[in-house]
C-alpha cells in the first residue's frame, strides 16, 4: 500500500504519487517533485484549484510552520505548465 497524504488545498486524502510535495526554502515555496527534500513538507494536488485554495487559506504557511509571507512565484510557474494561472496569490 502506498502512503496516503492529505492535500492542503481540498483536504482530501490521496496516495503520495497523486500529490505534489511542497517545501519552503528561505521563504520560497518550492515544488519538491521527487519528494526528497529535507524538512517539513506540505502535500497538495498539482492543480490550480488545490494550490489556489491552499494559498488563499494560507494552508502552506500553517503546514510548513513558517512565519510567512511565502514567495509563491516558483510554485505558480510550475503550475502554469498545467494551464491556467493561479489567482489570488502574491
Ligand atoms: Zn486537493
Amino acid at each position: 500500500m502506498e502512503p496516503v497524504r492529505t492535500c492542503v488545498g481540498c483536504r482530501t486524502r490521496a496516495p503520495r504519487s497523486a500529490l505534489l510535495r511542497v517545501v519552503s526554502i528561505d521563504s520560497v515555496l518550492v515544488p519538491d517533485e521527487r519528494a526528497v527534500m529535507p524538512g517539513r513538507g506540505a502535500w497538495v494536488h498539482p492543480t490550480n484549484e488545490c494550490v489556489d485554495a491552499a494559498l488563499r487559506r494560507r494552508a502552506f504557511v500553517r503546514a510548513l510552520r513558517v512565519s510567512g509571507p511565502l514567495d509563491t512565484q516558483t510554485i505558480e510557474k510550475r503550475l502554469n505548465g498545467y494551464g491556467n494561472k493561479v489567482n489570488g496569490s502574491k
